[in-house]
């Protein structure tokens, strides 16, 4: 007798994560958000809400020790749960830290990986107030959770965007995965001589942006400068395709992109010509691990933010007949598409 089997590569992660969202019921009057944004919403007795949001990394599917120095990997693991708070427009105010140790590491090590951890509590304001720790048997694991408020009326999800509003976009994009094929590629290096820690100082632009990513919580704090609420918003783990589309997909609207708007610094755009040969496009687009925001504003807002130095206007929302669209630098109108997520693919 054959019992049916769906393989989970087929699936993907948004395919497996909606699947358990549709047969997951929210029973508290106090969860405002459950599965789907950045982070979930609760509802306090005080005048804030309460956003929540978790990350799992895992050694070999996430980093990779023989170039990731601990202390820049305790960093990222904070840096990438705080962006999840500022994509929700709050502010971070506590993280847990969860642990999987196998006998291969020595408290030296885990004082490195807690150097950054602290680090980034540090320059982030936040405070770590717990987590569990664990062996583990297949390597280093790290779960971290981050906890943070906003008022009700700053709140920014993935799906309230209205059609006509600007897309925007923090910093530069593709740097991360840039970084990260360089480190690929030096990686023999590293192998040939375990006792090596790369060094971040001496290490390019692209290389800092894949080990030391920064949350963008700086832009949450002057959007509020700026009297902005962003109509929507969302983090750049994925790349800018995929976040593009979850907030067009999820407010029922469509989107076009300008490439020759889109962010990218000139040494990410000269390494990944000179040495990798290929689109600096479709590593903004595809590449992954920024952490930069990705949000909408209304049309009349624009002036508030058009001359701002660190913020991009790179497309705007269509209705969805409109469909998911980028304009390329010679005019020609594209179909937008996420690379999707190979994790399970393997
Ligand atoms: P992000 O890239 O911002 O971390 P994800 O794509 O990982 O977001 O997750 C999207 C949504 O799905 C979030 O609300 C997250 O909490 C939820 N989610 C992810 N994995 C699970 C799971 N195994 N069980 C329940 N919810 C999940
Ligand atoms: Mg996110």
């Amino acid at each position: 007798m054959s019992e049916k089997r769906t393989e989970l590569s087929d699936l993907g992660e948004f395919g497996l994560i909606e699947q358990i969202s549709r047969n997951t019921k929210i029973s508290q009057a106090s969860t405002l958000k459950g599965i789907g944004d950045d982070a979930a919403v609760l509802k306090t007795n005080s005048d804030q809400h309460t956003v929540i949001s978790t990350d799992l990394l895992l050694e070999g599917t996430h980093f990779d020790l023989a170039y990731v120095p601990l202390q820049h990997l305790g960093y990222k693991a904070v840096a990438v749960n705080i962006s999840d708070i500022c994509a929700m427009n709050a502010i971070a105010e506590q993280i847990t830290v969860s642990l999987g140790l196998s006998n291969r590491f020595s408290l030296e090590a885990v004082d490195a990986l807690y150097e950054g951890i602290r680090l980034a509590c540090q320059s982030y304001n936040v405070d770590l107030v717990g987590g569990d720790t664990t062996s583990s048997r297949s390597g280093l694991v790290i779960s971290i959770t981050a906890i943070g408020r906003v008022s009700p009326e700053k709140m920014a999800y993935r799906n309230t965007a209205q059609n006509n509003d600007i897309l925007c976009v923090t910093g530069d994009l593709g740097g991360a995965y840039t970084g990260l094929q360089i480190l690929e590629r030096e990686k023999q290096v590293f192998l040939a001589n375990p006792e090596m820690q790369p060094q971040l100082e001496r290490n390019s632009y692209v290389v800092g942006r894949q080990l030391k990513p920064e949350a963008r919580a700086d832009i949450i704090h002057e959007l509020a400068d700026l009297e902005i609420v962003p109509t929507s918003m969302i983090d750049i783990s994925d790349g800018l395709a995929s976040e593009a589309l979850h907030l067009a997909r999820q407010s029922g609207l469509g989107v076009m992109l300008y490439e020759d708007k889109i962010p990218i610094d000139k040494e990410t755009y000269d390494i990944i010509i000179n040495d990798f040969k290929f689109s600096p496009t479709i590593a903004a687009l595809n590449g992954g691990e920024d952490y930069e925001l990705l949000f909408t504003i209304r049309q009349s807002d624009y002036e508030k933010i058009k001359n701002h130095r660190d913020i991009s206007t790179i497309g705007h929302m269509t209705t969805k007949k409109q469909g998911y669209k980028l304009t390329s630098r010679s005019g020609v109108i594209l179909d937008l598409k996420a690379q999707g997520w190979t994790h399970f693919a393997s």
